[in-house]
Parts: C-alpha cells; structure tokens; sequence
C-alpha cells in the first residue's frame, strides 16, 4: 500500500461517534486455481481427482533425497493463457524459488513456488454489477505465479483420538495463485470478482475451478480505513482463510469487516499496533476465529531452487497462445448485447452459464433468425431446466438444431408459443423432435378457409363479446380467444385475433 497511516489515540467518545460512512472496507485476495494439466508441476503422476489415498505419488513429489524435478511445459502454457486473459504482463524470464516450512503435508520440508520473478506480472479484471450493488470498477492484479500444491492431512474426527492420516496424491499438482492489489471496496465486490475471474478461467479453459475438488480456493486480506477527527487510521490486517465458496467468501469479509470496526471502538489498536492475523473462516457458525499469526516472507527463507532452471518465454510462445484464446466472457457480453438485442443482464446471465450454452444460443438465434425470441427460450425454458436439474447444457434432451426448427415454426406462426411450449415438453418427455411431437399432440397447419369460418363463428355466436370490441374494449378480443382454442386448438391465436378485428372491421 502506498499510504502511510499514523496511530493516533482517539478518545472512547470519538470512536462512538464514527458511523458505516466514514469506514471503507479494503478487500484483496489471493486465489489458487490448479491449472488442468494430465501430470502435476514436476513429475509425471497423475492429477486425477479422487483416487485411493497416496496411490498417485512418486519419488519426486514424495521429496525423496536424489530426485529431481521436471518443469511441466503444459503448466507453463496454461500459466501464460491465463495472464493473457487477466491482461498480465508475461515473464520472458521466469525462476523458481523454494519456500521454506514445516508442515506434516508437505514431505520436502519447501514448496516450490516463484518468489521475485512470477510468470504473470501486473494485470487486472474489470467488474460491474448488473443490479447496481457497486458501481463498475478495475480490480489491479499483483503477481499470478506458478506452484506446487502441498498433500492433504487427513485427521480423525471421531474423537476417540485416532491418528492422523497423510495423502500425498495432491502434493505437487500445479497451482496458479492470483494475487490482487488491495482494490475492492465491499464483500459485494469480492464476489463479483471472484465470479468473473472464475468465468474467466473456464471460458479459457484452463481449470475447472470446481471447488468441491479445492481446484479453487480463496483466501482474502481484509481491513478497514476509518476517516475519524480529520485524519484517517487503518485497522490491522487481517487475512482470512478457508473461504470454500463464493458465498461464504462474500459472508466472511462482510463479517470480518464488522468485526474490525467493533474491536477498534473498543480497543482503537490501528495498524501499526497490531501484526497482520490470519483467521479462519467458520461456515457452520459464521464467524471467523484466530489462527496462527502469519509469517512474513522473511520467516520462509526463499531461496532460487538450484534443481531447476530459470525458463525463457519466447515472444512466439506467447503469440501462438494468444490466438488460442478466443472470446472472453466480457466480449460475449457485449456481442450478445450488440449484435443480438439481449438486455444487459440478460447477457450476463446466459454468458454467466458457460461457453456451451452461449454457444447453444447462437446456433438457434442464427438458425431461426430471431434472436430476441431464441433469448427469450434459451434464457428461459433451456436454463429453468438446467437450473432444475442441475444439469449441464450438454445433458439437455433438445438439440439446438432440433430448438432451431421448433423457434422457426413459431417465427413463422405455423405454431403460437403457448402449443410451441407443449411441444417443447413433448419432445423433452418422449425424447422425439419437433416433428413427431407435433403429430403426437395431433397438431396440424390449419389454413385460412378455416380460420375464416373459425372466426365467423365466433363473431355469430358471441355479439355482445363484438359490441364490447366495437366500443373501444380492445381487451374483449381475449374472451374470444379462449373460445377459439377450445373450438380449434391447432389455431394460431394471433391469427385469429387479427381476422375477428379486420372481419368486425375494428
Ligand atoms: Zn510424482
Ligand atoms: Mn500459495
């Protein structure tokens, strides 16, 4: 940070006074994504997610003495896709540093990880809030640099005082950790963040970010500024760990932000009182608790790896992976909103669904040359079903072709959207296309002579519906539409709404 703060003591009565508008929450945060590559950082063991404890281990990520390492080339791609896509200065010289400590999961006593020269430099991620929680803002990144995960302690939680146990098939997967600047103003903020960074990752394609898996998990740096008698104080720092979903990320920092303000009334302790604390996130109470202090990167003693060399980046490299980025979800975004007529938020919502179903939408707008109405089905009827199902796009029964012939029947009006929805459900049930759902139902073109003498049956049998129609009730025509249906389902509702007004000459 580049402000200084000074630690004057405010009396009790002077804390009291400070409210929410003289406090600016100061969020960052550090998310570790592991990059989706076959083998890990430095080896040739797979990454694969779930199999039987320390059965994907060798001698190099064991940290047996006399094994060396091997850079992972894969990583290294993925490593500068995604700086690309963050908009990261990429290192044409990249090193490898070890960084010291003890712990039960990490069998080498350091991990290897990049001290003073990451892949990735500065770069940023521009946020925006559909509903307007927070006005658009560009979050500054520090550094992204590549690492090796630790293993996994496994402890006995049946308190009958088992052993602890250790598995050692995630030791040595590659790790990209993001580190921002201290940017965002609320916990609003961070979650948008951390949302687009993560859509940002799986439009690209470098991980899958599932969190269940820990493929991405985030920990924030939290504290507050305080405007308090004309001079402005920080409260400590304080990094928060275990934040295991975006939501819990978004409820900690709310928290921990409260919390901050209510110790400092209390205790008025600033910044250059108090040592930077790490706490841990607690999602079944809600709260965050103390954990160790945090080291300085002093206490980890970094020191450059002398069993791997430094690696050169070409211009070339980086080129050639550039083209292979494509659209970015942002870019999606805007596409959708130029040149297909979605609304802002509706953009964000079909883009926020994935690559796939953007993908999916514009097979059928294209198909059926309609995109409001191929919004209006996608955005609608494909994503409720995936939201009930909990499926992915890939799952869903009806082929954007087969949506694409069913969208142009209803833009041509052979079929109106309350049958065409029927149909939809037809096909989604018996697992049939448009066609045969269509038969099924018993749905057949009706054409004019019979729409014409629909109508005029109507008009007969229904005079004071007319007169109302006649005196200016444009909404009686309604009433008649209902009768229509009932006489003739396979009638275009529109169509005879048409035909009654220009036969009464209305
Ligand atoms: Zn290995
Ligand atoms: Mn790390």
């Amino acid at each position: 940070m580049s402000e200084t703060f000074t630690s004057p003591q405010f009396d009790q009565a002077t804390r009291d006074a400070v409210s929410n508008d003289d406090v600016t929450v100061i969020i960052g945060l550090e998310v570790h994504v592991q990059l989706d590559t076959e083998s890990k950082l430095f080896c040739g063991c797979s990454t694969e997610f779930g199999a039987p404890p320390n059965t994907q281990t060798c001698a190099v990520c064991t940290g047996m003495p006399g094994s060396l390492p091997v850079i992972n080339e894969r990583a290294l791609q993925l490593s500068i896709k995604t700086g690309l896509a963050l908009n990261c200065e990429i290192a044409r010289y990249t090193k490898w540093d070890r960084k010291n400590y003890f712990y039960p999961d990490l069998p080498k006593g350091y991990q290897i990880s990049q001290f003073d020269k990451p892949i990735c430099g500065q770069g940023y991620l521009d946020i925006t809030a559909p509903k307007g929680e927070f006005e658009p803002r560009r979050v500054e990144l520090e550094r992204a640099h590549l690492e090796e995960d630790a293993g996994k302690s496994m402890h006995d939680e049946s308190q009958r005082g088992g052993n602890s146990k250790i598995d050692l098939n995630r030791t040595g997967t590659p790790l990209l950790e993001i580190v921002t600047k201290p940017d965002m103003r609320s916990p609003a903020e961070a979650r948008a963040f951390l949302t687009e960074l993560k859509l940002i990752l799986t439009y690209i394609g470098v991980s899958d970010c599932n969190m269940q898996h820990g493929n991405l998990r985030c920990d924030g740096n939290v504290n507050l500024h305080i405007k308090v008698g004309g001079e402005k104080i920080a409260t400590p720092i304080v990094e928060i760990k275990n934040m295991n979903s975006f939501r819990a990320a978004e409820r900690a920092l709310g928290y921990e932000a409260g919390r901050q303000l209510k110790l400092w009334k209390q205790n008025g302790k600033t910044i250059a009182d108090a040592p930077k604390q790490t706490r841990g996130w607690n999602d079944a109470d809600q709260v965050t608790t103390p954990q160790r202090e945090k080291e300085e990167s002093a206490d980890y003693r970094y020191f450059p790896d002398p069993d791997l060399i430094a690696v050169t980046i070409e211009e070339s490299e980086i080129e050639s992976i550039k083209k292979e980025i494509g659209r970015l979800p942002a870019q999606w975004r805007e596409l959708l909103i130029k040149e297909h007529g979605l609304k802002p938020y509706d953009a964000g919502v079909m883009v926020g669904q994935g690559a796939e179903v953007v993908e999916y939408f514009l097979v059928v707008a294209q198909g059926c040359g309609n995109s409001k109405m191929a919004s209006n089905w996608v955005g609608q009827e494909v994503l409720r079903f995936l939201n009930e199902s909990g499926e992915a796009i890939d799952a869903y029964p009806v082929s954007a072709d087969q949506m694409t012939e069913l969208l142009t029947k209803v833009n041509a009006g052979e079929l109106d959207q309350t049958r065409a929805k029927e149909v939809l459900q037809e096909m989604i049930d018996s697992k049939i296309e448009v066609q045969a759902a269509m038969d099924k139902l018993g749905i057949k073109a009706v054409d004019n002579s019979e729409i014409e003498s629909l109508c005029r049956q109507l008009i007969d049998e229904n005079p004071d519906v007319i007169q109302q129609i006649k005196d200016g009730n444009g909404k009686a025509v309604g009433a008649l539409i209902g009768k229509s249906r009932k006489l003739n389902p396979n009638a275009n509702p529109g169509l005879v709404k048409d035909t009654i007004l220009k036969m009464i000459g209305a």
